[in-house]
Order: structure tokens, then C-alpha cells, then sequence
């Protein structure tokens, strides 16, 4: 009796690794086919910059990518590579997410975050972080440790000092090329700053996840939270349909609900990833307000934007690895 216990044991464990069993306890089809797609944000980006700097762009968006797609050719789960996309995106200064977050109206900076997985609809989010270097891998502390799934402000910073994240002062996220956006837009001089940044993923378990991580809007009001850690707005996943990160004036996304609404035109319209995406982008969404990045579980993707550019790349497992900023480089 015990040695068959024993037997079908070990035939569950050799199935379970067989057909591929990622570290969220979900049991999926073991394919070797992966994408990801990761965006830098949408906005006015001039094509006139300086070669040089258009130079740093690209090599930080080809360092990001690299990440996420070694993490996923390497067996990693979608969720994993999210993350670690956004933890690099957190320490890059020419982003508007962790170091370079952009400043709100009195001068200091309230970062937002969301993560979500497509195979379980768990997500986190965290808004107005003030503290924490990391907000994405704080949000995915929510999803995992709490019943809840946004946590605010004190409460967010709190719970991340809690986890044992590292306490740092508001000014760790300041730049100068920020802050002379924020003299810039005092002087009433209006621009949509872009950098935010987001990364969704189809990992070789047939699993989506997405992720967006943000400072927000240059100038916005202390205590305005944007779309980026709204589930549904700027950030959404379900295996069912597809996995979506947007960028661009969070007001907008918000009211048009754009994540949720790109998986329902799929679900309950039986759009393609494409079509439903350019709907959302160019029929709903007025010219200016952004753009999005998206995978289907098919491993379909897109990215598609109303605004000047967006920085953003794509890579799968049949060794795509493509980065572009405006509508043909
Ligand atoms: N969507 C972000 C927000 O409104 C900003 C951006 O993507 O540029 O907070």
C-alpha cells in the first residue's frame, strides 16, 4: 500500500514537471513559445533628438527586453519576467518609474504600480509609494501576502517597510531632467512627458501576465492616482484573452476603461488582438492621449499608440528581437 502511495507520487511529480508546472501552482502546457513585449511610454517624442541619446534609448530598452526574454527562454514564468523587466525599467533614470519618476505639482514624487497574473486573475497595485525603491515588486507583495488588492500611500509605503523592502527618502527619485519638466510645466509650457513603463508576457506555460509601473503625470496634484495600478485601465491580464499595458493620459484611460475593455471587444466580440486594440487606440481614444502593448495567448502581439512615438520592443522564442520608438524605427 505504501510503496504505491509512494509510486503514484513520484508519476504525479514526473507529470507535473513533464508538462511544465510554474512556481504559481498552475499546471499548463509546456509549449517553448514565448513573447514579450515592453514599452518606455507614448508621448511627444521628438525625431529630431540627438543621435546620442536616441543611442541610450535604444541600448536601455535592448537591456529590459534582453532581461525579460532570458527570463522566459530559461523556463521563468510570465509573472517573474514582468517583474524583473519593471525592477530594471525602477532604476533606469530616463524612466518615468522609480528613479525618474516624474514630480507632481508640490515637488515631490507618488509612484504608482500593478501587476497581474492572466492564469489566476491575482493582481496587486500600489499607489502614491512615496518610500519604497521598487513599486512593482511591492504591488506583487499585495497580490501575494494580503487579501487586497490596492494599497495606498502610507499604507502602501507601511506595508513595503513591513515585507523588509528598503526605506528611502522621496528625493532617491529625484532627476534633474524632471524637474526641469516640472519648471516647464509651471511656466505653463504643456507637454505629455512620457516614460512610464510596462511589460507584458506569454510564457512557454501558456500563461499571461502584465505589468505597468509609473510616477504619473508631470505636475498632478498630490493624491491624484493614475490608471497605471487601476486593474482594468492601464493594466490587465486573463489568459482567456490577452494581457495589455498602456501609457498615456491616465484620465482618459480610466474613463474608457482601455485594458478592460481591449479583453472584452476579444471575449465577447471575437475581435483579434489587433483589431481590438486598434479600436480602442484610434476609435476611442482621442490622438494624443497614448498607446498600448499587448499578447494574446496565441502569442500574437501589438503595439499601437496615437501619440508621437513609443518607446517599446518585442521579442518571442522564434528569435524576434525588434525595438522601435516612432512608427517605422
Ligand atoms: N498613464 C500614466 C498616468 O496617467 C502616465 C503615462 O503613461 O505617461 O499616470
Amino acid at each position: 500500500m505504501r510503496s504505491s502511495l509512494t509510486l503514484s507520487a513520484a508519476f504525479i511529480l514526473a507529470a507535473a514537471v513533464f508538462i511544465g508546472m510554474p512556481n504559481d501552482g498552475m499546471a499548463q502546457n509546456h509549449s517553448n513559445r514565448f513573447t514579450i513585449v515592453i514599452h518606455g511610454g507614448a508621448g511627444t517624442i521628438s525625431e529630431s533628438m540627438p543621435e546620442s541619446v536616441k543611442e541610450q534609448y535604444y541600448a536601455s530598452l535592448r537591456k529590459a527586453l534582453t532581461i525579460g526574454r532570458d527570463v522566459l527562454a530559461n523556463h521563468g514564468t510570465s509573472m517573474e519576467a514582468v517583474e524583473k523587466v519593471l525592477r530594471y525599467f525602477e532604476t533606469d533614470p530616463k524612466f518615468n518609474a522609480g528613479i525618474g519618476a516624474v514630480y507632481t505639482s508640490a515637488g515631490t514624487h507618488e509612484l504608482d504600480a500593478a501587476i497581474m497574473n492572466g492564469a489566476t486573475l491575482r493582481c496587486g497595485a500600489v499607489a502614491g509609494v512615496e518610500h519604497i525603491a521598487h513599486p512593482i515588486t511591492l504591488a506583487k507583495l499585495v497580490m501575494e501576502k494580503t487579501p487586497h488588492i490596492l494599497l495606498a500611500y502610507q499604507g502602501a509605503d507601511n506595508f513595503g517597510r513591513e515585507m523588509g523592502m528598503k526605506w528611502v527618502p522621496n528625493s532617491y527619485f529625484d532627476t534633474p531632467e524632471r524637474k526641469s519638466e516640472l519648471e516647464r510645466w509651471m511656466k505653463k509650457i504643456k507637454e505629455h512627458d512620457h516614460g512610464t513603463v510596462g511589460c507584458v508576457c506569454l510564457d512557454e506555460y501558456g500563461n499571461l501576465a502584465a505589468g505597468t509601473s509609473t510616477g504619473g503625470l508631470t505636475g498632478k496634484m498630490p493624491g491624484r492616482i493614475g490608471d497605471s495600478p487601476l486593474v482594468g485601465d492601464g493594466t490587465y491580464a486573463d489568459n482567456q484573452t490577452c494581457a495589455v499595458s498602456g501609457t498615456g493620459i491616465g484620465e482618459q484611460y480610466m474613463r474608457y476603461a482601455v485594458g478592460f475593455n481591449i479583453n472584452a471587444l476579444m471575449a465577447y466580440k471575437r475581435m483579434s488582438l489587433k483589431d481590438a486594440v486598434h479600436y480602442i487606440i484610434h476609435d476611442v481614444l482621442k490622438p494624443g492621449d497614448g498607446g498600448v502593448i499587448a499578447v494574446d495567448r496565441k502569442g500574437n502581439y501589438a503595439m499601437d499608440f496615437n501619440t508621437t512615438g513609443m518607446f517599446r520592443g518585442v521579442a518571442n522564442s522564434s528569435g524576434l528581437f525588434e525595438l522601435k520608438i516612432w512608427k517605422d524605427k
